[in-house]
């Protein structure tokens, strides 16, 4: 069967759905994404001129939808001020010192074929020095620490990263440990990090800004073929236990030339129908940021477009305040386009703590991430639902809708997690990776295996990319709008 005429059969067999999708223009999903993920955009960089254009096409939608510019002066931006600073690969060196038979044996390592620097700020992306310790993953760091062993002046080895387990960074540094080398779990895991995080680091040129996704210690990622000559060997399956390693240490050196950079959120308001209630905001957040040109896939393609992520959700935002302008609901609604996602979180961050709006008056953050599926999901993940009464919210629209839900931890992986750390109730809706709606297992698989190209060069628009995906992806989020926007003010857990 073509496509058009499952499409067709699908739409008889579901009639409520397809009904619901009609409030989400699925034209302006396909026109607003193929603009931003155009190559002359370069990528939407951080502070740069692809992703300033970006910001002011948005900036222009929303103004065409007749949205109010919500940043200062009626603007419809905020600046975002950050230091951008090179990585100088002839000075930036790891030195692997290990005991030998006729004294001290030195080997050099370059970046970024053998380690990189991670994501940090001016406090921790810095040199260090130290003897080593193994101390497993950050789930193991977090539930064993009484196994940690002494780690006062040394350069601490884990398992991955630390994701949400941020705390362990803390647990690490206050038990005196310099900094942490990060084995990612395999050779592609290392290049996707390598190619995510570039050949430059970004932090907020403001040190009051905290971090939701920085560890609080110099960290740097090593290729796994370093770590095997770091690590102690599997113990069965299992990670080994932490230890102190003897005989051997590690000196890094690390050249940066660092310069200012202005990057921009986008912010636009559609006024509440309700004037009683029009001091109450729900958010809708997307980063429209990507990274930029970066290393060269085997095609030789070094222009990372961001379609799916997150050209997706950029144009999700304006076909939801699109839907909402045409039909307002009573509390008001403000559209965050946030800059610097893709290099931890620096637009959100920003945002939190500079806000353009009391942070009591958000009712609740809805943020979109996920990619754009390729078929239309039946069943979605709610991360960082547990957190507030919000995630209940969110599973009952997508019940009430005939689909499934899962409520979830939250983790710092996109701009929801900023709200959440300053206690304003936030989602992150996520497509589960379950069968699309009407398609078996297998044909779902084939489905991703074929459009899911996270982080790559080649995650660009397509003329045969099937947009009912991202239609009902919107759809759902227009759901849970509408529900907070009508409904009890949800209220944090925990
Ligand atoms: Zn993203």
């Amino acid at each position: 069967m073509r496509p058009f005429a499952r499409a067709l059969v699908l739409l008889a067999l579901l009639r409520p759905t397809a009904l619901a999708a009609q409030a989400i223009d699925s034209l302006a999903l396909r026109g607003h994404t193929f603009f931003l993920a155009h190559d002359l955009l370069e990528g939407r960089r951080t502070g740069r001129r692809g992703g300033d254009i970006a910001a002011l096409y948005l900036a222009t939608q929303a103004s065409r939808l007749g949205l109010a510019g919500a940043g200062p002066g009626g603007s419809y931006f905020q600046d975002v001020p950050l230091i951008e600073a090179a990585i100088d690969t002839v000075a930036t060196l790891l030195t692997l010192i290990e005991d030998g038979l006729a004294g001290p044996v030195r080997t050099v390592y370059g970046s970024p074929r053998a380690f990189i620097p991670n994501a940090g700020n001016a406090r921790t992306l810095t040199g260090i020095e130290g003897d080593l310790a193994w101390v497993g993953s950050a789930a193991r760091i977090l539930a064993r620490p009484q196994d940690l062993p002494p780690l006062e002046g040394r350069i601490t080895v884990m398992a991955g990263v630390f994701g949400p387990n941020g705390a362990a960074a803390d647990t690490l540094r206050s038990r005196g440990a310099v900094g942490v080398l990060q084995v990612p779990p395999g050779a592609d895991a290392y290049a996707l990090y390598a190619a995510s995080r570039g050949s430059t680091r970004l932090y907020p040129d403001d040190p009051t800004v905290t971090s939701s996704f920085v560890p609080d210690l110099p960290a740097f990622l090593v290729h796994p073929s370093l770590a095997a000559r770091l690590v102690p060997p599997p113990e069965g399956d299992s990670l080994p236990a932490p230890r102190a390693i003897p005989g051997r240490r590690i000196h890094v050196a690390l050249g940066l030339t660092p310069q200012p950079r202005r990057a921009r959120n986008v912010a636009a308001f559609l006024p509440g129908a309700d004037p009683a209630r029009r001091s109450e905001v729900v958010v809708y957040t997307a980063h429209y940021d990507h990274l930029g040109y970066s290393t060269p896939d085997a095609r030789g393609d070094s222009l990372y477009n961001g379609f799916s992520d997150n050209a997706a959700g950029s144009a999700m935002l304006l076909a939801l305040a699109q839907a909402l302008a045409a039909d307002r609901p009573p509390r008001s609604a403000l559209f965050l386009w946030f800059t610097g996602e893709e290099l931890g979180l620096l637009g959100s961050d920003w945002f939190v703590a500079r806000p353009l709006l009391p942070l009591a008056s958000i009712v609740a953050v809805i943020n979109l991430d996920a990619g754009a599926p390729p078929a239309p999901p039946a069943a979605w993940n709610i991360q960082g639902g547990t957190r507030s009464t919000l995630g209940m919210v969110a599973a009952d629209a997508a019940r009430a809708a005939g689909w499934d839900a899962r409520i979830e931890n939250a983790s710092p992986n996109s701009d929801h997690f900023p709200f959440l750390r300053v206690g304003v109730p936030a989602v992150f809706l996520v497509p589960a990776p379950r069968p699309f709606e009407g398609l078996t297992n297998d044909a779902s698989q084939a489905l991703r295996r074929r459009w899911d190209r996270y982080h790559q060069a080649a995650d660009a628009w397509a003329p045969d990319f099937p947009f009912s995906g991202l239609v009902r992806y919107a759809t759902f989020a227009l759901a849970v709008g509408r529900a907070v926007a009508e409904g009890p003010w949800p209220v944090m857990l925990r």
